[in-house]
């Protein structure tokens, strides 16, 4: 089960890559035919199962456009 989520704000992604080239997991994925309302290639959240909430997409990202969410056990 994935332990994170990220949400990537498109209205200011400029397409770089970074987001896809540093997540080691495989999380991230550049489209080849999907783009951001600018008309940069667009990242794509596409295996989110491989997702550990790490960050690092976050951190490289040069515009701050994903934000990253942990899933955290509910207390019971
Ligand atoms: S938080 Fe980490 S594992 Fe998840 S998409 Fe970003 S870089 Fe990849
Ligand atoms: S690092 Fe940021 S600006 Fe670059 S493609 Fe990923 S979300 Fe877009």
């Amino acid at each position: 089960m994935a332990k994170g989520e990220i949400v990537i704000n498109e209205t200011i992604c400029k397409g770089c890559g970074y987001c896809a080239k540093f997540c080691s997991r495989g999380g991230i994925v550049m489209s080849r035919d999907k783009f951001t309302p600018k008309g940069y290639l667009l990242p794509i959240f596409a295996n989110p199962e491989k997702c550990n909430a790490c960050g690092i997409c976050g951190w490289m990202c040069p515009r701050f456009a994903i934000e990253v969410y942990k899933y955290t056990e509910a207390p019971s």
